[in-house]
Protein backbone atom coordinates (compact mmCIF):
# COMPACT_ATOMS: atom_id res chain seq x y z
CA UNK A 1 0.00 0.00 0.00
CA UNK A 2 2.95 2.48 0.94
CA UNK A 3 4.29 2.36 -2.85
CA UNK A 4 2.88 5.59 -4.52
CA UNK A 5 0.89 6.57 -1.75
CA UNK A 6 1.55 8.04 1.55
CA UNK A 7 1.42 6.78 5.38
CA UNK A 8 -1.52 9.00 6.24
CA UNK A 9 -3.76 7.70 3.04
CA UNK A 10 -2.84 4.30 3.77
CA UNK A 11 -3.88 4.36 7.39
CA UNK A 12 -7.13 4.84 6.46
CA UNK A 13 -7.41 1.53 4.51
CA UNK A 14 -5.04 -0.11 6.21
CA UNK A 15 -7.15 -1.57 9.23
CA UNK A 16 -10.56 -2.35 6.89
CA UNK A 17 -8.42 -4.37 4.37
CA UNK A 18 -6.83 -6.54 7.71
CA UNK A 19 -9.92 -7.01 8.92
CA UNK A 20 -11.30 -8.28 5.75
CA UNK A 21 -8.00 -10.48 4.62
CA UNK A 22 -6.22 -11.24 8.09
CA UNK A 23 -4.17 -14.22 6.71
CA UNK A 24 -2.18 -14.50 3.66
CA UNK A 25 -4.40 -17.92 3.31
CA UNK A 26 -7.69 -15.57 3.64
CA UNK A 27 -6.60 -13.14 0.72
CA UNK A 28 -5.38 -15.84 -1.81
CA UNK A 29 -8.67 -17.41 -1.48
CA UNK A 30 -10.70 -14.18 -1.79
CA UNK A 31 -12.13 -13.11 -5.43
CA UNK A 32 -10.10 -10.39 -7.43
CA UNK A 33 -12.94 -8.30 -7.34
CA UNK A 34 -13.42 -7.85 -3.52
CA UNK A 35 -9.83 -7.72 -3.11
CA UNK A 36 -10.51 -4.51 -5.21
CA UNK A 37 -13.19 -3.33 -3.33
CA UNK A 38 -11.42 -3.11 -0.09
CA UNK A 39 -9.05 -0.54 -2.43
CA UNK A 40 -11.39 1.06 -3.79
CA UNK A 41 -10.35 5.00 -3.56
CA UNK A 42 -6.53 4.45 -3.10
CA UNK A 43 -5.72 3.94 -6.37
CA UNK A 44 -2.79 2.05 -8.83
CA UNK A 45 -5.04 -0.93 -8.64
CA UNK A 46 -1.96 -3.35 -10.09
CA UNK A 47 -0.80 -2.75 -6.44
CA UNK A 48 -3.96 -4.65 -5.43
CA UNK A 49 -4.04 -7.38 -7.94
CA UNK A 50 -0.27 -7.85 -7.40
CA UNK A 51 -1.15 -8.76 -3.70
CA UNK A 52 -3.68 -10.99 -4.45
CA UNK A 53 -1.31 -12.78 -7.00
CA UNK A 54 1.79 -13.08 -4.57
CA UNK A 55 -0.64 -14.36 -1.70
CA UNK A 56 -2.40 -17.01 -4.18
CA UNK A 57 1.73 -17.69 -5.13
CA UNK A 58 2.77 -17.79 -1.33
CA UNK A 59 -0.75 -20.07 -0.54
CA UNK A 60 0.25 -22.41 -3.67
CA UNK A 61 3.90 -22.71 -3.72
CA UNK A 62 5.21 -22.03 -0.40
CA UNK A 63 2.35 -23.53 1.75
CA UNK A 64 1.03 -20.35 2.85
CA UNK A 65 4.41 -19.37 4.49
CA UNK A 66 5.94 -15.92 3.49
CA UNK A 67 8.75 -16.75 1.62
CA UNK A 68 12.70 -15.53 3.39
CA UNK A 69 14.45 -16.08 0.60
CA UNK A 70 15.45 -12.67 -1.57
CA UNK A 71 15.37 -14.54 -4.58
CA UNK A 72 12.00 -15.94 -3.74
CA UNK A 73 10.54 -12.84 -2.86
CA UNK A 74 11.62 -10.67 -6.06
CA UNK A 75 9.97 -13.81 -8.22
CA UNK A 76 6.58 -12.53 -6.38
CA UNK A 77 4.10 -10.13 -8.60
CA UNK A 78 5.14 -6.43 -7.25
CA UNK A 79 8.05 -7.04 -5.83
CA UNK A 80 11.24 -5.29 -6.47
CA UNK A 81 14.13 -4.25 -5.00
CA UNK A 82 13.31 -1.85 -2.61
CA UNK A 83 10.43 -3.83 -1.15
CA UNK A 84 12.15 -7.21 -0.78
CA UNK A 85 14.73 -4.96 1.43
CA UNK A 86 11.80 -3.74 3.25
CA UNK A 87 10.15 -6.82 3.80
CA UNK A 88 13.50 -8.43 4.61
CA UNK A 89 15.33 -6.24 7.04
CA UNK A 90 12.21 -5.13 8.96
CA UNK A 91 10.28 -7.97 9.31
CA UNK A 92 12.73 -10.87 9.09
CA UNK A 93 15.61 -8.56 10.66
CA UNK A 94 18.03 -9.78 7.32
CA UNK A 95 20.71 -7.70 6.16
CA UNK A 96 19.47 -5.92 3.22
CA UNK A 97 19.19 -2.04 2.27
CA UNK A 98 16.39 -0.07 1.37
CA UNK A 99 16.86 3.04 -1.13
CA UNK A 100 13.71 4.85 -1.56
CA UNK A 101 13.42 8.98 -2.04
CA UNK A 102 14.56 10.14 1.66
CA UNK A 103 17.22 7.36 1.98
CA UNK A 104 18.27 8.84 -1.52
CA UNK A 105 18.28 12.42 -0.66
CA UNK A 106 20.19 11.82 2.85
CA UNK A 107 23.06 9.69 1.14
CA UNK A 108 23.46 11.92 -2.22
CA UNK A 109 23.66 14.78 0.64
CA UNK A 110 26.31 13.00 3.02
CA UNK A 111 28.49 11.85 -0.18
CA UNK A 112 27.39 15.29 -2.02
CA UNK A 113 26.89 13.62 -4.82
CA UNK A 114 25.96 16.49 -7.52
CA UNK A 115 24.77 14.84 -10.81
CA UNK A 116 21.24 13.49 -11.29
CA UNK A 117 20.70 10.84 -8.63
CA UNK A 118 17.97 9.47 -10.61
CA UNK A 119 20.37 8.31 -13.32
CA UNK A 120 21.50 4.38 -13.86
CA UNK A 121 25.12 5.08 -12.08
CA UNK A 122 24.31 7.01 -9.32
CA UNK A 123 21.80 4.34 -8.74
CA UNK A 124 24.21 1.31 -8.49
CA UNK A 125 26.43 3.24 -6.55
CA UNK A 126 23.68 4.66 -3.84
CA UNK A 127 22.65 0.99 -3.75
CA UNK A 128 25.72 -0.44 -2.97
CA UNK A 129 26.68 2.33 -0.40
CA UNK A 130 23.24 1.60 1.36
CA UNK A 131 24.43 -2.39 1.46
CA UNK A 132 27.85 -1.38 2.97
CA UNK A 133 26.55 0.99 6.00
CA UNK A 134 23.19 -1.01 6.54
CA UNK A 135 24.15 -2.06 10.05
CA UNK A 136 24.58 -5.44 10.83
CA UNK A 137 23.32 -6.06 14.54
CA UNK A 138 20.11 -4.14 13.42
CA UNK A 139 19.36 -3.74 9.85
CA UNK A 140 15.70 -2.84 10.64
CA UNK A 141 16.14 0.02 12.70
CA UNK A 142 18.96 1.34 10.26
CA UNK A 143 16.70 1.14 7.22
CA UNK A 144 14.00 3.00 9.62
CA UNK A 145 16.01 5.39 10.68
CA UNK A 146 17.43 6.50 7.46
CA UNK A 147 14.39 6.83 6.20
CA UNK A 148 12.81 8.68 8.66
CA UNK A 149 15.94 10.97 8.63
CA UNK A 150 14.81 12.14 4.63
CA UNK A 151 11.11 11.79 5.93
CA UNK A 152 11.74 14.34 9.09
CA UNK A 153 15.64 15.58 9.14
CA UNK A 154 16.92 16.26 5.97
CA UNK A 155 13.66 17.61 4.40
CA UNK A 156 13.97 18.32 0.25
CA UNK A 157 13.53 21.92 0.76
CA UNK A 158 14.42 22.93 4.39
CA UNK A 159 17.13 20.46 5.36
CA UNK A 160 17.04 20.50 9.58
CA UNK A 161 20.74 20.37 9.50
CA UNK A 162 21.09 21.48 13.30
CA UNK A 163 18.90 18.75 14.54
CA UNK A 164 20.93 16.04 12.15
CA UNK A 165 22.43 13.36 13.82
CA UNK A 166 24.84 12.90 10.93
CA UNK A 167 25.93 17.04 10.45
CA UNK A 168 29.57 15.82 11.50
CA UNK A 169 29.64 13.54 8.15
CA UNK A 170 27.85 15.06 5.75
CA UNK A 171 29.72 16.85 2.80
CA UNK A 172 26.92 18.81 1.47
CA UNK A 173 26.31 20.74 4.62
CA UNK A 174 30.84 21.34 4.88
CA UNK A 175 30.03 22.53 1.00
CA UNK A 176 27.06 24.62 1.79
CA UNK A 177 25.26 22.47 -0.88
CA UNK A 178 22.45 20.57 0.93
CA UNK A 179 19.47 22.88 -0.93
CA UNK A 180 20.66 21.70 -4.52
CA UNK A 181 21.75 18.33 -3.67
CA UNK A 182 20.06 16.52 -4.98
CA UNK A 183 19.47 18.47 -8.76
CA UNK A 184 16.18 18.65 -9.04
CA UNK A 185 14.44 16.93 -12.12
CA UNK A 186 12.40 18.94 -14.55
CA UNK A 187 8.75 17.36 -13.86
CA UNK A 188 6.89 16.01 -16.49
CA UNK A 189 4.89 18.17 -18.34
CA UNK A 190 1.34 18.15 -17.50
CA UNK A 191 -1.04 17.15 -20.09
CA UNK A 192 -4.24 19.02 -20.54
CA UNK A 193 -7.22 16.37 -21.56
CA UNK A 194 -10.96 16.78 -22.06
CA UNK A 195 -13.43 13.66 -21.35
CA UNK A 196 -16.77 13.71 -22.25
CA UNK A 197 -19.11 10.83 -20.27
CA UNK A 198 -22.76 9.70 -21.18
CA UNK A 199 -25.08 8.92 -17.83
CA UNK A 200 -27.57 7.19 -20.20
CA UNK A 201 -30.96 5.91 -18.88
CA UNK A 202 -33.32 3.53 -20.42
CA UNK A 203 -36.52 4.62 -19.06
CA UNK A 204 -36.69 1.83 -16.58
CA UNK A 205 -34.27 3.67 -14.14
CA UNK A 206 -31.31 2.15 -15.29
CA UNK A 207 -28.00 3.46 -16.34
CA UNK A 208 -25.82 1.93 -18.68
CA UNK A 209 -22.62 0.93 -17.69
CA UNK A 210 -19.29 -0.79 -19.25
CA UNK A 211 -16.57 -2.31 -18.24
CA UNK A 212 -12.94 -1.80 -18.64
CA UNK A 213 -10.87 -4.65 -19.89
CA UNK A 214 -7.42 -2.82 -20.54
CA UNK A 215 -4.85 -4.41 -18.10
CA UNK A 216 -3.27 -1.31 -16.93
CA UNK A 217 -5.91 0.87 -16.18
CA UNK A 218 -8.50 -0.57 -14.01
CA UNK A 219 -9.34 -3.50 -15.37
CA UNK A 220 -12.90 -4.85 -14.61
CA UNK A 221 -13.63 -1.63 -12.97
CA UNK A 222 -17.40 -0.45 -14.56
CA UNK A 223 -17.99 3.02 -15.84
CA UNK A 224 -20.04 5.71 -17.51
CA UNK A 225 -19.37 5.55 -21.32
CA UNK A 226 -16.79 8.21 -21.36
CA UNK A 227 -14.30 9.02 -24.53
CA UNK A 228 -11.15 11.00 -24.27
CA UNK A 229 -11.85 14.20 -26.79
CA UNK A 230 -8.27 14.63 -28.92
CA UNK A 231 -6.91 17.39 -28.61
CA UNK A 232 -6.96 18.40 -32.21
CA UNK A 233 -11.18 19.24 -33.33
CA UNK A 234 -11.18 19.64 -29.47
CA UNK A 235 -15.24 21.19 -29.07
CA UNK A 236 -13.93 22.66 -25.64
CA UNK A 237 -16.54 24.18 -23.57
CA UNK A 238 -19.15 24.57 -26.19
CA UNK A 239 -21.73 22.28 -25.20
CA UNK A 240 -23.34 21.73 -28.49
CA UNK A 241 -19.86 20.64 -30.20
CA UNK A 242 -19.71 18.30 -26.99
CA UNK A 243 -22.74 16.79 -27.12
CA UNK A 244 -22.36 16.32 -30.92
CA UNK A 245 -18.96 14.28 -30.19
CA UNK A 246 -20.43 12.47 -27.59
CA UNK A 247 -23.71 11.05 -29.76
CA UNK A 248 -21.11 10.08 -32.06
CA UNK A 249 -18.71 8.33 -30.23
CA UNK A 250 -21.49 6.05 -28.76
CA UNK A 251 -22.91 5.52 -31.77
CA UNK A 252 -19.77 3.92 -33.05
CA UNK A 253 -18.81 2.10 -29.45
CA UNK A 254 -22.28 0.87 -30.00
CA UNK A 255 -24.13 0.78 -32.93
CA UNK A 256 -27.23 2.11 -32.57
CA UNK A 257 -28.27 5.92 -32.03
CA UNK A 258 -28.29 7.96 -28.89
CA UNK A 259 -30.00 11.46 -28.08
CA UNK A 260 -28.06 13.53 -25.73
CA UNK A 261 -30.20 15.89 -23.97
CA UNK A 262 -28.02 18.03 -21.23
CA UNK A 263 -25.02 18.23 -19.37
CA UNK A 264 -25.08 17.01 -16.05
CA UNK A 265 -21.84 17.84 -14.36
CA UNK A 266 -18.39 19.27 -15.19
CA UNK A 267 -15.35 18.79 -12.90
CA UNK A 268 -11.55 19.26 -12.75
CA UNK A 269 -9.52 15.48 -12.77
CA UNK A 270 -5.98 15.47 -11.78
CA UNK A 271 -4.52 11.90 -12.33
CA UNK A 272 -1.06 11.83 -12.03
CA UNK A 273 0.26 14.29 -15.01
CA UNK A 274 -2.82 14.51 -16.57
CA UNK A 275 -5.30 17.71 -15.82
CA UNK A 276 -8.78 16.34 -17.07
CA UNK A 277 -11.75 18.00 -17.52
CA UNK A 278 -14.61 15.74 -17.51
CA UNK A 279 -18.25 16.82 -19.04
CA UNK A 280 -21.28 14.60 -18.08
CA UNK A 281 -24.09 14.52 -19.94
CA UNK A 282 -27.67 13.00 -19.89
CA UNK A 283 -28.38 10.83 -22.63
CA UNK A 284 -31.30 8.45 -24.05
CA UNK A 285 -30.81 5.23 -26.37
CA UNK A 286 -32.87 5.89 -29.28
CA UNK A 287 -35.81 3.48 -30.16
CA UNK A 288 -35.79 -0.44 -28.71
CA UNK A 289 -33.42 -0.69 -25.18
CA UNK A 290 -33.03 -4.63 -26.22
CA UNK A 291 -29.52 -6.02 -25.62
CA UNK A 292 -26.52 -3.52 -26.47
CA UNK A 293 -23.63 -4.89 -27.66
CA UNK A 294 -20.41 -3.40 -27.29
CA UNK A 295 -17.37 -5.73 -29.21
CA UNK A 296 -14.67 -3.73 -27.14
CA UNK A 297 -15.93 -4.29 -23.25
CA UNK A 298 -19.02 -6.16 -21.71
CA UNK A 299 -22.13 -3.51 -20.88
CA UNK A 300 -25.04 -3.86 -18.91
CA UNK A 301 -27.91 -1.70 -17.70
CA UNK A 302 -27.94 -1.27 -13.93
CA UNK A 303 -30.76 -0.26 -11.33
CA UNK A 304 -29.69 2.73 -9.27
CA UNK A 305 -30.02 -0.07 -6.13
CA UNK A 306 -27.23 -2.22 -8.15
CA UNK A 307 -24.81 0.49 -8.71
CA UNK A 308 -22.98 0.26 -5.36
CA UNK A 309 -22.40 -3.61 -5.91
CA UNK A 310 -20.59 -2.30 -8.57
CA UNK A 311 -16.47 -1.08 -8.61
CA UNK A 312 -16.11 2.09 -10.03
CA UNK A 313 -13.54 4.28 -12.09
CA UNK A 314 -12.23 7.26 -10.22
CA UNK A 315 -14.52 9.55 -13.07
CA UNK A 316 -17.82 7.80 -12.92
CA UNK A 317 -17.18 7.95 -8.81
CA UNK A 318 -17.05 11.69 -9.05
CA UNK A 319 -19.93 11.72 -11.44
CA UNK A 320 -22.01 9.29 -9.48
CA UNK A 321 -21.32 11.90 -6.07
CA UNK A 322 -22.35 14.39 -8.91
CA UNK A 323 -25.14 13.45 -9.34
CA UNK A 324 -26.18 12.37 -5.66
CA UNK A 325 -25.54 15.88 -4.17
CA UNK A 326 -27.80 17.41 -6.92
S1 LIG B 1 23.39 17.60 7.69
FE1 LIG B 1 21.65 18.46 6.66
S2 LIG B 1 21.90 17.96 4.51
FE2 LIG B 1 23.29 16.65 5.67
S3 LIG B 1 22.16 14.77 5.98
FE3 LIG B 1 21.81 16.07 7.77
S4 LIG B 1 19.93 17.20 7.33
FE4 LIG B 1 20.70 16.33 5.42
Amino acid sequence: MLQQTQVVTVLRYYPAFLQKFPTIQELARASPSSVLARWAGMGYYSRARNLHRAARIILNRYGGEFPQRYEDLRSLPGIGRYTAGAILSIAFGQRYPVVDGNVERVLARVMALRGDVKAAPYQKYLWSLAGQLTSRRSPSDFNQGMMELGALVCLPRQPQCGLCPVKSMCRARHLNLESRIPKPRRTKTAQYLHRLAAVVRDGRNRVLLVQRRDEELMRDFWEFPQFDVPARGDPGRDGRDSSAFLGRSLHKRFGREFTISHPLCRFQQNITFRRITVQAFEAQLNGEVGRLQCDRMPCRWITARALKDHLFDSTSLKILSNLQNR
